[in-house]
């Protein structure tokens, strides 16, 4: 079956109710048949369903459906983006190992390099994500992991994933990619050698700003690591929100998509107004990596970052102005959003260590929803003045 059909078609095994949608397993626990079957089961000598913090239908009917996606045997479900980038570096990172990451990553990622993992003597380099050649150089003995976003957030820059699949075989390390702005609709970094994908579930993937979830897909060997870390650190994801997640896999090629071609829309537009400068869309021809973009993704995603002339100033009246586009800390719903980095997010770091991830004075980043491409245009033109 094609990818669409199973998006819509992998279900978990019908109850003797024959219902048509998979019902909600809201149960923490499930019953045994007897002593023999609870020692089966436990003794991981038949399968079925124990505690949901380990296993539950819904979860597992979600992770099912996102492997065959992006083209991975297997996967594993969390509560959140963060949980599933937290889970996939503590399964797999000891004290003393080192990480080399592109330098821009998802704020609570830089705070867990930073930060945390520096707790445990495990370190990170950054490098720069233009240049994939001279990462190898940052490469250590200790490195056992190799990170990217790509799109990247909010300069919407592109890695070559071809390049950095290369360099993590060369050098015997795990790549891992944060596929979440992507979405796997647009681009599967398992095809170009990454060893781990991982999706923060909160954004495109449920996709009407509900709920929070992550996921993390890669080869049945590696996930089961990661299922023997998280079965008993407990980062589960909540059976209700998996249901959620998986009713809304079965528009995800539909939405992605539009949001393509909205996005696609609103950057052509941008770029031809005079008060915008720089319109980064990875499907753009002007973009810096567009080949790149071509060569890797399907699609260039529902993210548009432009900047505006009159820098900061401009930028707030901008966010100001808007009324149609919410102005909110999410992207990847439905509905449009718009955020001015250096008012906000990034608002507490020098400008000097702003320029370093890419955030101008002057920089929108608009998350391109599914309303009319000519609504979210106007609204746009009139904050821009
Ligand atoms: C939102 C986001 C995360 C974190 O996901 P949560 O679900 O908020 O924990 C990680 N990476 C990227 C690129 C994100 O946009």
């Amino acid at each position: 079956m094609k990818k669409e059909t199973k998006l819509v078609r992998t279900q978990a095994k019908r109850t003797s109710f024959q219902e048509h949608s998979t019902p909600l397993y809201f149960t923490s626990s499930f019953v045994f048949n007897d002593s023999d079957q609870m020692a089966a089961l436990f003794n991981e000598e038949e399968e079925g369903y124990i505690y949901s913090r380990y296993s539950n239908p819904n979860v597992d009917e979600f992770v099912r459906k996102m492997a065959d996606l992006e083209n991975a045997e297997n996967g594993w479900a969390t509560a959140s983006g963060m949980a599933a980038i937290f889970t996939t570096f503590a399964a797999f990172l000891q004290q003393g190992d080192h990480i080399v990451s592109s330098r821009s990553v998802f704020g609570s990622t830089h705070r867990l390099f930073t930060e945390i993992f520096p707790k445990w003597g495990i370190t990170t380099t950054y490098v720069p994500f233009d240049d994939v050649k001279s990462w190898e150089k940052a490469i250590t003995p200790n490195t056992r992991i190799i990170y990217l976003e790509t799109p990247t957030n909010p300069g919407l820059d592109i890695i070559d994933l071809k390049a950095a699949g290369e360099l993590a075989k060369k050098t015997n390390t795990l790549l891992v990619v944060d596929n979440c702005f992507a979405t796997p609709v647009n681009q599967r970094p398992l095809d170009f050698g990454a060893h781990l994908s991982i999706h923060s579930a909160t954004k495109f993937i449920d996709g009407q700003g509900r709920g929070m979830g992550g996921v993390i897909l890669g080869s049945n060997e590696l996930i089961a690591k990661i299922q023997a870390f998280a079965r008993h650190s407990g980062p589960a994801l909540s059976p209700f929100n998996a249901w959620n997640f998986s009713k809304s896999l079965e528009t995800l090629s539909l939405r992605i998509e539009k949001h393509n071609a909205n996005a696609l829309e609103i950057a052509n537009r941008l770029e031809a107004h005079s008060k915008t400068e720089h319109v980064k869309y990875p499907f753009l021809a002007s973009h810096p990596h567009y080949e790149i973009a071509k060569s890797q993704m399907m699609g260039g995603g529902g993210l548009v970052s432009f900047e505006i002339k009159g820098g900061l100033a401009a930028g707030k009246k901008f966010l100001d102005s808007l009324q149609l586009l919410s102005l909110t800390a999410n992207l990847g719903d439905t509905r449009s959003i718009a955020i001015h980095p250096a008012s906000t997010t990034h608002s507490k770091l020098t400008e000097e260590d702003r320029l370093k991830v890419g955030i101008t004075p002057g920089l929108i980043r608009i998350s391109v929803g599914l309303e009319h491409v000519d609504d979210i245009w106007e609204d746009i033109e009139r904050a821009l003045g």
